[in-house]
């Protein structure tokens, strides 16, 4: 069994960021900006958010962040956005999510500049993604993939299973993992809270992909001897040993599923520290687009 170690990974990503940007700034440009909105006070969101921050300062990125009470209208939240998009010294802006309920999420998505969704959620990109063509590619499904592309990880031809069928995760990850190239080529299943018999088909996978929110739902006897296994579930599970009363775990029951993998992510330290890490490569991305 090897550890895909993602926050090595995304280290290494971060620091070619982080020299491109010096050779930017070299060259008499400014350096790539992103911009964080944050609508309420969830905690995980304000964690997630401020990771983005600092990662950008890493990086030598201008960030910027706007941080708005919860009880904001619709209208107001678009104006803001609309704001943002004018903005021509900004490369690429976040809306973190979730967002409260009286909000609706896939208004604030439209109205997102489609060159400047360094999420990738607006739906120009996914459909661009869905058909090959160039495109921001959201941070979750796109460092998965940098991932495994950085590790050589063999794709083609093997049956990848996908548990979770989210608009964040789940679809784009199934569209990334189908399309020609490395990584890629691979015949892809979708599964999700409605399908039956999940271990039937879990057990087929060569590469098991998982995010559906549920702590260590996968456990060895669904998985494939030699399998890959991606985990990316981030859930908190209360631990009175711990100062701060939670840990971390991710989807996959790691202590008992990692022999039987030829990979594995861990959690954390798997997928997440790619999510931010890709995030940059996407400001990046719009920035050189910019110049
Ligand atoms: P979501 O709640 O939007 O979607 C969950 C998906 O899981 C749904 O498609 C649902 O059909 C499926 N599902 C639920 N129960 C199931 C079951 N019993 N069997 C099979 N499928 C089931 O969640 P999401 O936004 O896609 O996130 C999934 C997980 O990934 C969460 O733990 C989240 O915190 C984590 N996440 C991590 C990162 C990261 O950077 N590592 C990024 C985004 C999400």
């Amino acid at each position: 069994m090897e550890l895909i170690d993602g926050k090595a990974i995304s280290l290494t990503l971060r620091e070619e960021l982080r020299i491109e940007v010096e050779e930017m700034v070299k060259g008499g440009h400014r350096p790539p900006h992103l911009a964080v909105i944050l609508v309420g006070e969830n905690p995980a969101s304000q964690a997630y958010v401020g990771a983005k921050v600092k990662a950008c300062e890493k990086a030598g990125f201008k960030s910027s962040s706007l941080h708005f009470e919860p009880t904001i209208s619709q209208d107001d939240l678009l104006k803001a956005i609309q704001t943002l998009n004018d903005d021509d010294e900004l490369d690429g802006f976040i809306i973190q999510l979730p967002l409260p309920d009286h909000i609706d999420e896939n208004a604030v998505i439209e109205t997102v500049d489609p060159t400047k969704d360094v999420d990738g959620f607006h739906p120009i990109n996914v459909g661009r993604m869905a058909i090959g063509l160039d495109s921001f590619i959201s941070a979750t499904p796109g460092g998965i993939v940098e991932m495994m592309r950085r590790m050589n990880i063999e794709t083609e031809g093997k049956h990848c299973v996908i548990l979770g069928r989210s608009n964040i995760v789940g679809a784009p990850m199934a569209m990334l993992m189908r399309r020609k190239g490395h990584p890629g080529n691979c015949t892809v299943t979708v599964a999700h809270s409605r399908t039956k018999d999940i271990k039937s088909i879990t057990t087929q996978a060569d590469i098991l992909i998982a995010a559906i929110g549920i702590p260590e739902y996968v456990k060895p006897d669904m998985v494939k001897e030699g399998a890959v296994v991606i985990d990316v579930g981030i859930n908190r599970v209360e631990d009175a040993s711990r100062e701060r009363g939670y840990r971390l775990t991710g989807d996959v029951a790691f202590g008992e599923v990692s022999p039987k993998c030829s990979y594995i992510t861990p959690v954390p330290g798997g997928v997440g520290p790619m999510t931010i890490a890709y995030l940059l490569n996407n400001t990046m991305i719009a920035a050189r687009k910019r110049m």
